[in-house]
């Protein structure tokens, strides 16, 4: 992969050229230490000392609600909306995009996915390694620390300067009003280094303690241990945990009819597996009725039926779910030691 360097004070010169040239969504500070992905209307701005980002960049290719299509009956006419708007993203971490190649995987599969393909043909990446882990994260054992594809440019701390790998030809052309430098040797070596020590950013405390490729037979020889019970009895099918998570990609959807009846939208909306109503069909049944059950689905969503589809675990180690959950009871971490025999 080629590679270039860029001083950290010429930085923000590069930054505010692309705000000027492209739809930039950047990397932001919000309120009580929290961070999230915005429009970027300035520079100083961007935070790429972030722990974690409320939601995941995921929202950006897939939108928590879309037009589909618009109809009208009279005429008999179908218009499919296809606005995709150009944008470029900066700040991703590692592990969220290993989510959105997941996605990709997911919606490219037999069943393409227009809307979705559309849209993710107009995203650029600008990734960034982590310098920070929130007190959540577990990546660190998840396999995703590091990552080879789906960006443009992916950038590096080395001290004065970031190291950037270019990853398309797309990622090259952003980088055309920035002054950057060959890499030397030290910075090689440098980028090598802060490298290595992304293993040592997550907290001791959020380890995995079994061998990850052991988790989908782990899940499955579990299949009716007493944690989905348990853990599920104080759970209040809020979906908090499916809507913060960069794996999940569910949705529902509706039609959005015209009071007149002349025509109307289909509209997607996200949805997700912990909601009461995600398996109720058409005649009225709900096959996970059950809150253990949908508890326990999500689990083996993540854990062993992705694996089985697109051969990676759907867990990418961010800890959203962990955070975002009011009863504690929705980590990964403490649910994979219990389910190993190797709980504290
Ligand atoms: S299951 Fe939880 S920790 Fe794993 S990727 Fe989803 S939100 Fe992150
Ligand atoms: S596990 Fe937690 S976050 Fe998920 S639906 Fe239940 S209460 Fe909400």
């Amino acid at each position: 992969m080629k590679s270039r360097v860029i001083l950290k004070v010429e930085f923000p010169h590069w930054i505010a050229s692309l705000i000027k040239t492209e739809n930039v969504i950047g990397i932001k500070a919000k309120e009580a230490g929290k961070f999230h992905f915005g429009k970027l209307r300035s520079s100083g701005e961007l935070r790429l000392d972030y722990d974690v980002a409320v939601l995941p960049p995921k929202k950006y290719l897939q939108p928590p609600k879309e037009d589909l299509l618009s109809y009208n009956i009279a005429s008999f006419k179908v218009t499919p909306s296809a606005d995709f708007q150009p944008i470029t993203i900066i700040g991703v971490h590692p592990y969220d995009m290993h989510g959105i190649n997941q996605m990709d995987a997911v919606f490219s599969d037999e069943n393409k996915d227009t809307n979705y393909l559309g849209r993710r043909k107009n995203v650029k990446i600008i990734g960034v390694d982590p310098v920070k882990a929130s007190a959540w994260s577990f990546w660190h054992d998840m396999g995703t620390a590091y990552v080879d594809k789906g960006f443009d440019l992916w950038l590096t701390d080395i001290g004065d300067r970031y190291f950037i790998e270019i990853g398309t030809k797309s990622g090259e052309n952003l980088l055309k009003p920035a002054k950057t430098e060959s890499a030397s040797k030290i910075d090689i070596e440098r980028h090598k280094k802060a490298r290595s020590g992304l293993k040592n950013i997550c907290s001791p405390s959020r380890r995995i303690k079994t061998d990850i490729k052991k988790i989908p037979d782990i899940f499955r020889a579990n299949h009716d241990h007493g944690l989905w019970e348990k853990r599920a009895k104080t759970c209040y099918s809020c979906g908090s945990c499916n809507l913060v998570c960069p794996t999940c990609y569910c949705f529902d959807v509706r039609e959005d009819m015209e009071l007149n009846l002349t025509g109307g939208r289909r509209v997607r909306v996200w949805d997700g597996c912990m909601l009461e109503e995600f398996a109720r069909v058409g005649s009225g049944e709900n096959f996970r009725k059950e809150r253990s059950a949908r508890f326990r689905h999500r689990f083996f969503r993540k854990m062993v039926y992705m694996k089985e589809k697109i051969g990676a675990l759907a867990c990418v180690g961010c800890g959203r779910c962990a955070s975002a959950c009011l009863p504690d009871i929705a980590d990964p971490v403490t649910a994979i030691n219990e389910l190993s025999g190797l709980e504290d």
